[in-house]
């Protein structure tokens, strides 16, 4: 597949997830974040994550989730026919919540620019949940499928650190992202990713040449790897899709 020069754009736009596309699959990434095709095939991604991510924000929205007697209200109100399950997850998040700390904010959206050297790009994140304490911004995503590995390692936590960096260093404060794995047969949490200035510039060269990258791409070849392919949204209408996929696999 062959597309013209200015599929991606003179400035680039890298997220989380578009930068963890383009790290797994250049085909992947065409379809999902260039041309924002719709899912074709179902993806290992349930609704539950989204009805914890709910039911987190309406319990922080309302009070405490050190509050027994509201998270049984909230999970009463919307926990659904498993209940028992749900009070599980928000059980374990209030085990990791920092009580006390001052909430800068919810679903935060934050947005960098880079601008020299070339190319250009504009990264975005959205973090779940920032908490203020101890000259800490302790950012915090909820997760709800299993540990992938060290956050100093994931390309989507260096994307969230890189783009949080200046809210934490507007207010003095320094910054730590922990992903919260709140299944309760997720086990233990990685450690928290404390990146230094140091790290912090590493990162920034490292989206800059992703960037580039991303701008120069014209074949956009398919991974064929099918510990990738098997939880692809387009798998069935991909060419280079290997060719044993039945089902979808467990995920992340
Ligand atoms: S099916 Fe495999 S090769 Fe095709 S886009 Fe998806 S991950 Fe890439
Ligand atoms: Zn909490």
């Amino acid at each position: 597949m062959t597309l013209p020069a200015t599929i991606v754009g003179a400035v680039v736009t890298l997220t989380p997830t578009t930068v963890h596309n383009w790290t797994r699959c250049r085909r992947l990434y065409l379809l999902r974040n260039v041309l924002t095709l719709p899912q074709v095939d179902d993806t290992p991604w349930s609704d539950e994550g989204l009805k914890i991510h709910d039911l987190l924000r309406i319990v922080h929205e309302e009070g405490s989730c050190a509050d027994r007697g509201l998270v049984g209200d909230v999970v009463d109100r919307y926990g659904g026919t498993d209940a028992d399950r749900v009070r599980g997850f928000l059980d374990r998040h209030a085990a990791r919540c920092p009580q006390g700390a001052v909430a800068l904010g919810h679903e935060v959206d934050c947005v960098r620019f880079h601008r020299e050297p070339m190319p250009k790009f504009l990264a975005s994140a959205r973090i779940d949940a920032a908490w203020v304490h101890d000259g800490t911004l302790d950012a915090r995503d909820y997760k709800t499928g299993s540990p992938w590995g060290d956050l100093a390692d994931d390309v989507r936590a260096r994307v969230q650190a890189w783009v949080l960096a200046p809210l934490a260093r507007e207010r003095g404060l320094t910054l730590r992202l922990r992903y919260e794995y709140l299944a309760p047969e997720a086990g233990d949490d990685p450690p928290p990713f404390d990146p230094d200035p140091e790290t912090l510039e590493g990162i920034e060269e490292e989206l800059r040449s992703i960037a580039d990258a991303m701008r120069a791409e014209r074949a956009f070849a398919g991974v064929a790897d099918a510990a990738i392919c098997r939880t692809c949204p387009y798998r069935s209408i991909c060419v280079d899709a290997q060719a044993d996929l039945e089902g979808t696999a467990a995920g992340p």
